[in-house]
């Protein structure tokens, strides 16, 4: 395993800026249950990001056990820098350099050698691709004991073919109620693909495939490039937006955000004609259409990110409007005409907020 280190994050996640910036949905989840102390024994994220995965989890890991960081009091809403994990705190730099600076157990989270605080489950060394049911339980005898340390189960893929029947109940019982404290973090590109009893047992969050973000990246700044270790506290869409244009089609999406965030069953279908229309005047005046998306969807998932902690409805809700997105930004991409995949976008936007419900 390795991990990245990048520049020193005030923002307010326990990750570092640019992850948080790839995966805003999963970083603000675990952040927020972190400082409302209602971290889960285990989660499952869904959607094709795999590089992203494991450094949520290495940092994850770091966080829980790094030894140098301040506690977080109870009512505390925002983190100071000398909360975060000592790889956040010395970050941007090359990791080489700034790992003597570390705590031992970032330092051996960071090189994957430690022995108790990072632990991965997954079929290497079987032949059949799945996981040894043996292994599984000797995972779990390990974990029915005391440790000093927050463990942290790292599965890279829980489909059913991997995690099969008789390995995950060797493991139920403990993903249910750890006897220590520990969090198991499952990962699979959608949570249909997991065992039912598996997932009955996880809060489901859904992270955006790494494809979906790169094109994101691409057509993100219609002016000058983005330096997006600058302005570490600026949204992602707002980043490199400076012109008069720019800022204009900045507060007609923040407009139609709002609209969103107050919506009501009753004026549902007129309100979102009205976004359709909006959106594709926007599009007409040269406004990049995948970059609306972004900030439509980037706001959506920021607005509802700590109820979804609690509420797999609304964190159910929140993967089927990040795929619908990636959906839309495919056809844009294949010279499907933009007026028609935005009309078509708001539309099922509509009929998920009716099936899911309006918070
Ligand atoms: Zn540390």
């Amino acid at each position: 395993m390795s991990a990245t280190s990048s520049a020193p994050s005030l923002t307010n996640s326990i990750f570092d800026p640019i992850l948080a910036q790839k995966q805003p949905l999963a970083t603000k989840f675990l952040t927020s249950a972190i400082l409302k102390r209602r971290l889960a024994h285990a989660y499952l994220f869904s959607g094709r990001s795999p590089a992203a995965n494991l450094e949520l989890t290495v940092q994850l890991a770091a966080y829980l056990n790094c030894t140098e960081r301040q506690p977080i009091s109870l009512d505390q809403e925002e983190l100071v820098e000398g909360q975060l994990s000592c790889a956040l705190r010395h970050g941007g730099k090359e990791l080489a350099s700034v790992l003597p600076l570390f705590c031992q157990n970032c330092r051996w989270i960071l090189t994957d050698t430690h022995p108790q605080a990072l632990i991965k489950l997954d079929s290497e060394g079987s032949k059949s691709g799945k996981i040894a049911v043996e292994k599984t339980r000797l995972l779990t005898d390990e974990l029915g004991k005391e440790s000093q340390f927050i463990r942290v189960i790292y599965v890279p893929d829980a489909h059913q073919e991997v995690l099969h029947r008789p390995a995950a109940n060797a493991i139920l019982k403990t993903i249910e109620d750890p006897r220590s404290a520990v969090v198991f973090m499952l990962f699979a590109v959608r949570a249909e693909e997991v065992l039912p009893t598996i997932v009955s047992r996880c809060q489901v969050i859904p992270t955006r495939s790494e494809n979906a973000d790169t094109v994101a990246f691409s057509l993100t700044a219609p002016s000058s490039s983005p330096n997006l270790s600058a302005k570490p506290s600026a949204k992602k869409w707002q980043r490199g937006m400076e012109s008069q244009d720019d800022q204009e089609n900045i507060i007609a999406i923040k407009s139609i955000a709002s609209k969103l965030a107050d919506l009501h069953k009753r004026q549902a279908a007129v309100t979102f004609l009205e976004i359709t229309k909006e959106l594709q005047t926007l599009g007409a005046n040269d406004a990049p259409y995948e970059w609306m998306l972004d900030a439509l969807i980037e706001e959506e998932t920021g607005r509802l990110s700590f109820r979804a902690i609690s509420n797999f409805k609304v964190s159910k809700y929140l993967e089927k409007l990040i795929k619908l997105e990636e959906e839309t930004k495919l056809q844009i991409e294949h010279y499907v005409s933009p007026k028609a995949a935005i009309e078509s976008f708001c539309l099922s936007w509509y009929q998920l907020k009716n099936e899911f419900g309006y918070w």
